[in-house]
């Protein structure tokens, strides 16, 4: 560990929640990462593939939170140019790829094969002290409060998947699934086309949509009419590719927004082998889409492309992460906040989560 980093730290390393055999535990670690660019997190997000995660059984442990938005308050001298300030603050990039392979070099960082997942595969941001790749962040401009920074990774993911869509004006567009990033996509496709629809499950939902303008039913109440010429499908679910099917037109196109890695635990089998073959015979298109890009969530931001505010529905303090985690898995919320700046939880078992 570069000494700066020891210094920042000081004895208490890096605190962060991790799923141990269906428990949720505060863990000082010293696993460090990164190039030792420290982040002081102030809000972590609890995303809904923290609570697949935690609702997939016992079998499956791992580091936690991928979204953050803090201080860096510490960094290597090489790293400095890009911050301008020690005391920047920033939100965390989802995929921190290596820097240094020829895919980087390419300019291909986005699918570098030695990318890490904090808070998926390498130790996640709810902690009281986090080290940071160089690629690992983006710097909030004043105009984005901390709030709205939080969701740059889910506007980085949306953006992309409308990207992929290549939406016209004349198309009629469908977005599957009224979770974050659903509700992301559909704000940020509405503004190229006033005929995008969401389709959803959570009736409390339709209410953002009526506030944007844009319509929305019950996924079952759609008929699969096979109609529309651009489906982006953001439930995350096997469930949501056989939907896009059933409503996208012959010939159209069918994007689905893609899980950040594989994660034990997370995601199902059962494709329909079928309708699948058929849905190629009728040359409908499937691309895939990533994580974006982190600078293009914050742009989007910074330009007031979406609404946040609404998104963010519940908070807590660290200290109850178990609770903030159950709450996340209600459907009454969109996206919960944990806010690492309250009292710290101390190192051990925060509770036992609720499996489905
Ligand atoms: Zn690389």
């Amino acid at each position: 560990m570069p000494a700066h980093v020891r210094e920042q730290l000081g004895s208490a390393l890096t605190r962060s929640l991790l799923l141990r055999g269906g428990v949720l535990c505060v863990t000082d670690h010293r696993g460090m990462a990164g190039d030792g660019t420290v982040l002081r997190p102030r809000l972590v997000a609890v995303s809904s593939l923290d609570v697949a995660r935690v609702r997939s059984g016992k079998d499956h442990d791992g580091p936690l939170c991928h979204a953050a938005v803090g201080k860096i308050a510490g960094a290597p001298a090489r790293a400095l140019p890009g911050l301008g300030a020690t005391t920047q603050r920033v939100v965390t990039s989802v995929a921190v790829p290596c820097g240094v392979c020829t895919w980087c070099g390419r300019g291909l960082a986005s699918v570098c094969p030695s990318r890490r997942f904090p808070g998926m595969n390498a130790p996640g941001y709810a902690a009281s002290g986090a080290a940071l790749g160089a690629h690992g962040f983006a710097v909030l401009p004043s105009s984005v409060h901390d709030d709205a920074g939080l969701l740059a990774p889910f506007v980085a993911g949306a953006a992309e998947a409308v990207q992929r869509a290549a939406i016209s004006e004349r198309d009629y567009v469908t977005v599957l699934g009224d979770g974050v990033m659903g509700l992301l996509a559909a704000q940020i496709a509405a503004r190229a086309n006033p005929r995008v629809r969401l389709l959803g499950k959570h009736a409390p939902r339709y209410s953002l949509c009526e506030r944007w303008g844009i319509k929305h039913r019950h996924v079952r109440e759609a008929g699969k009419r096979q109609d529309q010429d651009v489906v982006i499908d953001c439930t995350g679910r096997a469930g949501g590719l056989l939907d896009a099917l059933g409503v996208v037109r012959p010939g159209g196109r069918v994007v689905i927004k893609g899980p950040p890695c594989q994660l034990p635990g997370v995601g199902e089998a059962g494709i329909e082998h079928g309708r699948l073959m058929a849905a190629m015979a009728e040359r409908v298109e499937v691309v895939g889409a990533g994580c974006g890009t982190l600078a293009e969530g914050v742009k989007l931001l910074a330009a007031k492309a979406v609404d946040t505010a609404a998104l963010l529905t519940r908070r807590f303090p660290m200290s109850q992460a178990a609770q903030a985690f159950a709450a996340a898995g209600d459907r009454e919320n969109v996206l919960v906040v944990l806010e690492v700046s309250g009292p710290a939880a101390a190192p051990g078992t925060v509770g036992a989560c609720e499996s489905a």
